[in-house]
């Protein structure tokens, strides 16, 4: 049984008022229904790092269910690279999970497979899980080309935890279509299902996929996240525009 992991990323937004917002709006619910979402889910926010050490003092101080992430990490370990910042510092600031490979890294800023590569293998190394984002552009669904691009994207990934004696150690993929971020046009759960399954047979030639997670990502809202988290292969959801409301992501983790 895979626990589920829905984790918030909120890109460059918010501000601390939020971070307490949130810390708030879990704290209010009663005592059964936080226990049953620590029951059943990782519930994780994914602030800019700038956030991350003062939210973890205030999680700690009120026993707040919630757990932080980060949303991108470097590729190197220390030295003369400006404005980086290094997995074992992303662990010392109290997170406990690390974005690699996100579409916008991607995309926007021409990150390759090998950069995230290494950025996974960073974060492993600092005991930080690494939730690894692939998915594929518009063009590639509509020719019919998805799951030969999702699986060129995962074989460098699946690879290097083979190779570097990662296998038994807990990750997460999110599968995250580019078409569905940030547009307001999901998948469908058929959609999302058929590719989750791909993606852990992929991932089965590596490792024992069965208690992998993967996590879709692309449009998540209240309304269709029950649809789903109702699909056999669909561990949980990275959020980002609905993870920015406290009352949505409440109910994102309650689903
Ligand atoms: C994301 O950025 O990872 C994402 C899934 O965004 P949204 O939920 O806004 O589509």
């Amino acid at each position: 049984m895979r626990k589920r992991l829905i984790a918030g990323n909120w890109k460059l937004n918010g501000n601390w008022a939020l971070c307490e917002q949130f810390v708030d709006a879990f704290a209010s619910l009663p005592a059964a229904s936080l226990e049953a979402i620590k029951q059943q889910a990782d519930v994780v926010i994914c602030p800019t790092a700038v956030y991350l050490s003062r939210f973890d003092a205030l999680i700690q101080s009120t026993s707040s269910i919630l757990q932080l992430g980060a949303q991108d990490v470097s590729t190197e370990s220390q030295g003369a690279y400006t404005g980086e910042i290094a997995a074992s510092m992303l662990a010392e600031s109290g997170a406990g999970f690390g974005i690699a490979g996100h579409s916008e890294r991607r995309h926007r800023f021409a990150e390759t497979d090998q950069q995230v590569v290494q950025k996974m293998q960073n974060l492993f190394a600092a005991n930080v899980l690494p939730i690894v984002c692939v998915g594929e552009p518009i063009e590639q669904r509509e020719a019919g080309s998805a799951e030969s691009f999702i699986e060129a994207q995962l074989l460098p990934i699946a690879t290097a935890v083979a190779e570097h004696g990662l296998a038994e150690r807990p990750m997460a993929i999110a599968y995250e279509p580019i078409w569905a971020v940030g547009t307001g046009k999901s998948a469908t759960p058929e959609q999302a299902q058929s590719m989750h399954a791909f993606i852990r047979s992929v991932m089965a030639r590596f490792m024992d996929a069965d208690s992998l997670r993967i996590i879709y990502g692309g449009s998540v809202t209240p309304e269709n996240a029950t649809a789903l988290m109702a699909m056999a292969d669909i561990d949980g959801a990275l959020i980002g525009g609905a993870s920015l409301d406290p009352e949505q992501f409440v109910a994102l983790a309650s689903v």
